[in-house]
């Protein structure tokens, strides 16, 4: 059976390979054993039930409270050419009618139903006369007391459960405690019980947070980045959602507001503008998000701090559900956190305790140095053991060597003290750099000794240190107004017992850092075909994503395909569609192709292959280093495996170091690198007096003139000197 569901994986859905957990999952359904599946948004939930839904017999019965994503799934099923049908309360009685009938008559294989109107007498007398085969549950957390979206209604459908013992039960939610899940699982009586927990790693979700300083600017500078993309922006208020909406309005953009305050029509009309890409960005509170399924939303910009980690996490994980790269980026203030302390203090005390531990795990989140990945994903239990993910911030900034800032830590330090430790980050700045704003003059703070003692670095740069200095612990900031502290650690700095070391300047352009894109496409072939797809969409009154998703597209306009053979090589091209719209496609295809003289390539020598996750294992390193030895160029395999040249040459020095093997000498060593003879013999003269562990006495060796990413390149061609049997010159 199995074998039958991988074949329909292609032929109707279009798809390869099966995403972690979906084969097995499938496999243990169809052995019809109830399953748990817990999986992060975007995991792929719906496959494991709508294809044992194919290969069974009889009906299989889908209850979601989302009645606004029904219709959705039910149009996305419906161009797969799979018959499914929906009954709850917003459908017309005509259609009604026709749904039932068609359940009535065998036709249906999937029936959507809203937890209530299965509950009705009537409901359940049309099903008792049919076969059921499975019962899928999604959002199954509703069940339970303990989760948040708690229906009663939910707890219901387990008598329902009992009325249909033969049918396998399938529950499905992305919530994940292991209290709620075990509430599920005694809920619904599950007795062979058998649980799939996927990873809540996304792996292609580009995590990034960055100090806010000019909110508007920066966003802009971010959208500016995604051109026609679809992407949201998250704010806490009403106010400022209307706000940052009109300014990019204003600036051009495409965009619309969605919160509360505005009426039942109006939301409803902004999210389907969304949906259909009529619009591009949606500046939204948190209440946007939960009934869209929309694949392609290729970034969230977090405006605002969110509450708690699971609430951003729920959040960026409405990007990037079609798998293809989405960038996240958080604008983190200290300001955000006063405006949150200030939500919590309304709550009763109990209240406040859990969602104060709850922000103070967010700001540890967003001031960590390590992979952000690590603990985001230890909120959720798991432990991120990769060295790293090249997929956030921390992963993908060059290493640099730190400065010793010693001397603006003291001058921090005392400022903070000298204000009485009331004061937070931006008034500490402001006296350091000898500012007269009134608050100032009011407080006298102009009469101190450390005011405008800082002048020579940026308002910027100090706010960068003064991140560092609360990382390092040598402040702590009262989480009720903000005020900054000093730790007894300061004081060791300001008795000049210890040094600080530490970067004093943030890296520029950080927006769109990280791997590169997957593919390297055709950018005019892709917006020709995104036309086409808008038009096919607008006809037939789907999303557009429900024709085609964007990776198929992107697989044209990289693949160029000419002949329905080769399209059907694509993702997301099954049979159904390829029936249906192959041919379309297909003209546009061959004729762009014949003007362009551009000719079709094979898909399996894809433009630049996706690592699997096997390989971006632990021994990376060792794939790299053999890679190069095999005769790769380091441009290669930069391309391969989806980083920048610097990570390449870092594994290429881990692989000489770590693993004691030798390296090719290759002419890239020379052509990468900018420097003259004379800088390179002396670099390699400053490697054979004082070593390779460390860089930085070879760049004070050098004045300062030849920069690390090219110390990087020159120690690993050093090294190749020495370990390898090819002369170095
Ligand atoms: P979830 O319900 O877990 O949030 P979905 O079921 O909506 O996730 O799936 C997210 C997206 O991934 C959908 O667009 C779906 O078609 C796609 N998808 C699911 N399984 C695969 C697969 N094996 N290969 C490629 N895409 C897949
Ligand atoms: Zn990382």
């Amino acid at each position: 059976m199995i074998n039958q569901a991988k074949i329909h994986l292609k032929n109707i859905f279009g798809y390869e390979e099966f995403r972690p957990l979906q084969r097995e999952i499938i496999e243990n359904i169809l052995k019809r054993r109830d399953t748990l599946i817990i999986m992060p948004t975007g995991g792929g939930k719906s496959l494991c039930y709508q294809i044992p839904a194919l290969l069974f017999e009889g009906l299989t019965v889908v209850v979601s409270p989302l009645i606004s994503l029904m219709s959705d799934q039910i149009g996305q099923l419906r161009e797969l050419g799979i018959k499914a049908v929906a009954l709850n309360s917003i459908i017309s009685y005509s259609e009604y009618q026709n749904n039932i009938a068609c359940i009535m008559k065998n036709e249906a294989r999937l029936v959507y139903l809203a937890p209530e109107t299965l509950l009705m007498p009537k409901t359940l007398e049309i099903l008792s006369n049919r076969k059921v085969d499975c019962i899928a549950i999604d959002e199954a957390h509703c069940i339970s007391e303990w989760g948040h979206d708690f229906r009663p209604e939910y707890r219901k459908i387990v008598g329902v459960r009992l009325q249909f013992p033969k049918a396998v039960c399938v529950a499905l939610t992305a919530t994940a405690t292991p209290r709620i899940q075990q509430d599920i699982k005694d809920c619904l009586h599950f007795e062979t019980s058998n649980e799939f927990i996927a990873s809540f790693n996304r792996e292609n979700l580009f995590l990034q947070i960055v100090q806010k300083i000019n909110p508007v600017k920066q966003t802009i500078e971010f959208l500016e980045k995604f051109p026609n993309q679809s992407g949201i922006i998250y704010c806490l208020t009403r106010k400022e959602v209307d706000g940052l909406a009109g300014v990019l309005k204003n600036a051009g953009f495409s965009v619309k507001p969605y919160h509360a305050g505005l009426s039942d029509e109006e939301r409803h009309q902004n999210q389907e503008l969304f949906i259909r890409d009529d619009i591009q960005i949606m500046v939204a509170t948190i209440a946007f998000g939960m009934g869209i399924n929309k694949p392609n939303v290729r970034f969230v910009l977090h405006y605002n701090l969110p509450k708690n980690i699971e609430g951003y996490y729920q959040q960026i994980g409405r990007a990037g559900r079609d798998g293809l790269r989405a960038d996240c980026l958080l604008l983190f203030s200290y300001g955000d956190i006063i405006k949150i302390k200030y939500f919590i203090n309304q709550k009763d005390e109990k209240e406040q305790r859990i969602a104060n531990i709850h922000l103070n795990a967010l700001v540890g989140f967003a001031e960590t140095n390590e992979c952000r990945r690590i603990p985001l994903l230890r909120y959720f239990g798991e432990q991120y053991s990769l060295p790293s993910c090249e997929m956030c911030d921390n992963c993908s900034s060059p290493e640099h060597e730190l400065v010793d800032i010693t001397i603006p830590t003291q001058k921090f330090l005392s400022c903070v003290k000298r204000t009485g430790e009331l004061f937070g980050t931006s008034h500490i700045i402001d006296v350091l750099r000898g500012s007269k704003s009134q608050k100032i003059i009011n407080f006298n703070h102009d009469k101190l000794s450390t005011y405008a003692i800082g002048m020579e670095y940026s308002k910027q740069q100090w706010f960068y240190l003064s991140r560092q200095f609360l990382q390092k612990g040598l402040l702590r900031q009262d989480m009720e107004f903000g005020g900054l502290r000093l730790t007894p650690q300061a004081w060791e700095v300001l008795q000049g017992k210890n040094h600080v070391f530490g970067m004093l300047e943030e890296q520029k352009d950080t927006y769109t850092r990280g791997k590169k894109e997957e593919y390297d496409y055709d950018k005019v072939l892709f917006e020709q075909l995104r036309q086409k797809r808008k038009e096919l969409a607008d006809k037939t009154s789907v999303p557009p994503y429900v024709i085609f998703p964007d990776k198929t597209l992107i697989e044209m306009a990289t693949f160029f395909p000419q002949s329905g053979e080769a399209l059907f090589q694509l993702h997301g091209v099954g049979a159904i569609k390829f029936e249906k719209y192959g041919n379309i496609f297909l003209e546009l295809l061959c004729q762009y192709c014949q003007t362009h003289h551009i000719e079709e390539k094979f898909k399996l020598i894809k433009a630049v292959s996706f690592v699997s996750s096997e390989k971006i294992g632990k021994h990376r390193h060792i794939l790299v280093g053999e890679g190069f030895n095999s005769g790769k160029s380091i441009e290669e395999l930069t391309a391969e495996f989806s980083v920048k040249p610097n990570t390449i040459i870092s594994h290429l020095y881990k692989y000489i170091t770590e693993e004691g093997s030798s390296l090719r000498y290759s002419d890239e060593f020379l052509t990468l690198l900018t420097i003259s003879p004379e800088q390179r013999e002396a670099a390699f003269n400053a490697f054979d007096r004082m070593g390779t562990e460390r860089l930085k006495p070879v760049f004070d060796a050098l004045d300062g003139q030849v920069s690390y990413d090219e110390l990087h390149l020159l120690r690993l061609w050093f090294l190749v000197g020495k370990t390898g049997d090819i002369a170095r010159f």
